[in-house]
Order: structure tokens, then C-alpha cells, then sequence
């Protein structure tokens, strides 16, 4: 490496926050550890995630991306747990010191700690296939963090956004539409709803898997099935338009945002029967959410058509579903 793994942390990492250093980080980069004051009525609220070139984003993908990438799909984690993100740090193993890279990486990752005012505040560097671990640190007031479990039957099934752009992309490739491609790339961690939700919902996850699998695991944190709505589910027009131009008869606009990974939408469940107070907060929650099912009894989910009729998504390997009612 031409630069000292000291000079790249300082030239590109060791950062100044646009709205300046954050009060509760008592000591930054620079030092063996960093240290956080964390407040005496806020929970600690830890999560991390790993990027690997070829496995989570294609070699061509521009590095501004990838930094974007690397701690929005942490704050997307923070976002579902309720928590206000706050600190986050990073350990980097690149393959060379290629400072036109590393600006673009940076100015990726910063342009959207700035907007959250999380702070970078330590890390590691080594060299190796590149590989991006964030580990992300948000605060929630105590005994206040949404979780997958407490669900209940009757419940109402919600997500955020639109569901099947990021996997959409990713099946288009180079063809994608630049809507598309920006869902996969510069993905939106939905922290606002995250905030707004608490107090409201039963159990709230982040869809990064798929809305199949990750709905999947919500029940399974209960023991509960569920019935979804796969007429109701949210679809961009970017969505609708290259379906469209792909002759979808149908069938395949269901199964991209049932089972495509890469959303990074909310999905979450509300106990019924909570008034006019409950709905006018979800209509005020920044973005839009959409109902799409309710919670059962039982193991399994079901997908079901306007017309009553039981649609089977054409994916397989999904365990979480039940052959017939
Ligand atoms: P040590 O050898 O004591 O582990 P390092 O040389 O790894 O220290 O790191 C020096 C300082 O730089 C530490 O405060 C560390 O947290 C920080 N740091 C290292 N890599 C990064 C990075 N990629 N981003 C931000 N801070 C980093
Ligand atoms: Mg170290």
C-alpha cells in the first residue's frame, strides 16, 4: 500500500460529522477503543452486517454505492428495532490502497451518517478480498425496542414502501431502470417509521431477505401463520413499467416482491381494534405503509387473490408455507 494504514484511516475515515462531533462520544478515532456515553433511560441497541464483493453487490458496482450500502443495510437493522442510530464502526480489508476508491467509498458512507448524525467513531483495516463489516449502535428508551416476537392472532400485517425493486434490478442488470437500480444500490434505511412505530406495533422486522423469508421469521418467533393479500402488495411504477415491458402475465409481479431480497422495507403487525388514534398515526408515518394480510393461528403463510381464490408463489424453499388452507 502506498499509504500507511495510519494515513488512510486518517485521510478518509477520521471524519468530522457535518453537524459536528455527536455530545455522547466522549473519545473518537485515534485512540486502543472509543468511548460512548450512553444515556441512564436509553437501551444500547447493537447490530452487524458484512458486505462481500461478488456476494452482496456485483464487482461493477460503483464504491459510493458501497459505502452507502455498507451502513444503510445496519441502520435498516436499527430501524426495525425502533432505535435512533447514534455511533457505528468499521473494519475494512481491501485488496490495495486505491485512493480513488476509498474517496468514493467515504463519500458513500458519510453522505449518509450525516444524514442520520451517526458518528463513525473506530475500526479496523486490513488487506485481503474486500470485505465490509459495519457494526451499527443506535439508542431506544428503556424496555421500548420493537422486536420480531409479540405478534397475536388478528393482527394486521403492514410494510413500508414498495416491495421487489432491489430484486427486480438485480434480475435486470445492466437493463434496470435507474429507478430500480437506485432501490438496490442507495437503499433507504426507513429509521423515521421505525421511530414513529414504536408504541404502536406488535413486532416489527427489517426485509432484507425477502418478504417471505423475513415475514417468515416473525411468525416463527410466535408459532403464528399468516394470510397475505398478494393483490395488495406495494408496487412501484418503475416496478409495473419493466414488468410491463417483460409481457408479466401476472404470476412473476407477485412472486419479485414476495420472495426478491435487498428491500430493506419494514414489515410489522398492529393488534386490531385500536381506534382512530392508532390509524391517524400510520397515515402521518413518513412514506407510505400498506396493509397486506393478518396474523393466524397456526405455523405457515398463505397467499390469497382478490377473488378468494389461494395463490402458490412459483419460489421454492420457502418452509414457511403451507401447501393448502
Ligand atoms: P490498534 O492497533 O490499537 O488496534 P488501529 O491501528 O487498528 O489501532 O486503529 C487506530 C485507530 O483508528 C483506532 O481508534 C481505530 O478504532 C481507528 N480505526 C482503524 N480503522 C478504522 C476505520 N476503518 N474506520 C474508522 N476508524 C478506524
Ligand atoms: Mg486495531
Amino acid at each position: 500500500m502506498a499509504l500507511s494504514e495510519f494515513e488512510l484511516i486518517q485521510r478518509y475515515f477520521d471524519y468530522q460529522p457535518a453537524a459536528g462531533s455527536r455530545d455522547d462520544v466522549v473519545l473518537g478515532i485515534g485512540d486502543d477503543a472509543a468511548i460512548l456515553a450512553v444515556p441512564d433511560d436509553r437501551d444500547l441497541v447493537v447490530c452487524m452486517d458484512t458486505l462481500v464483493t461478488g456476494v452482496h453487490f456485483p464487482e461493477s458496482v460503483t464504491a459510493d454505492a458501497i459505502g452507502h450500502k455498507a451502513l444503510a443495510v445496519n441502520l435498516s437493522d436499527l430501524a426495525a428495532m425502533g432505535a435512533e442510530p447514534a455511533w457505528f464502526t468499521l473494519s475494512l480489508t481491501l485488496p490495495d490502497a486505491d485512493s480513488q476508491w476509498l474517496e468514493l467509498f467515504a463519500q458513500g458512507l458519510f453522505a449518509l451518517a450525516d444524514r442520520y448524525h451517526v458518528q463513525l467513531v473506530g475500526g479496523d483495516v486490513t488487506r485481503g478480498p474486500l470485505n465490509i463489516t459495519v457494526q451499527a449502535h443506535g439508542l431506544v428508551p428503556k424496555g421500548r425496542a420493537l422486536k420480531r416476537s409479540g405478534a397475536a392472532v388478528g393482527d394486521r400485517i403492514y410494510v413500508t414502501g414498495t416491495l421487489g425493486d432491489a430484486g427486480l434490478a438485480l434480475q435486470q442488470g445492466s437493463t434496470a431502470s435507474a429507478g430500480l437500480r437506485q432501490r438496490l444500490d442507495y437503499p433507504e434505511p426507513r429509521i423515521d417509521a421505525g421511530l414513529a412505530l414504536r408504541g404502536l406495533v406488535s413486532a416489527c422486522i427489517d426485509i432484507s431477505d425477502g418478504l417471505l423469508a423475513d415475514l417468515g421469521h416473525l411468525l416463527a418467533a410466535d408459532g403464528l401463520g399468516a394470510i397475505l393479500q398478494v393483490d395488495d402488495l406495494p408496487r412501484s411504477q418503475d416496478f409495473l413499467a419493466t414488468m410491463e415491458t417483460l409481457g408479466d402475465s401476472g404470476n412473476l409481479s407477485y412472486n419479485v416482491p414476495l420472495s426478491a431480497g435487498d428491500d430493506y422495507e419494514l414489515c410489522f403487525t398492529v393488534p386490531p381494534g385500536q381506534g382512530a388514534e392508532l390509524e391517524s398515526a400510520l397515515a402521518a408515518l413518513p412514506g407510505s405503509c400498506t396493509a397486506i394480510g393478518v396474523i393466524e393461528q397456526g405455523g405457515g403463510l398463505r397467499c390469497q387473490r382478490q377473488d378468494g381464490s389461494i395463490w402458490q408463489p412459483a419460489a421454492n424453499g420457502y418452509q414457511h408455507f403451507r401447501a393448502k388452507i
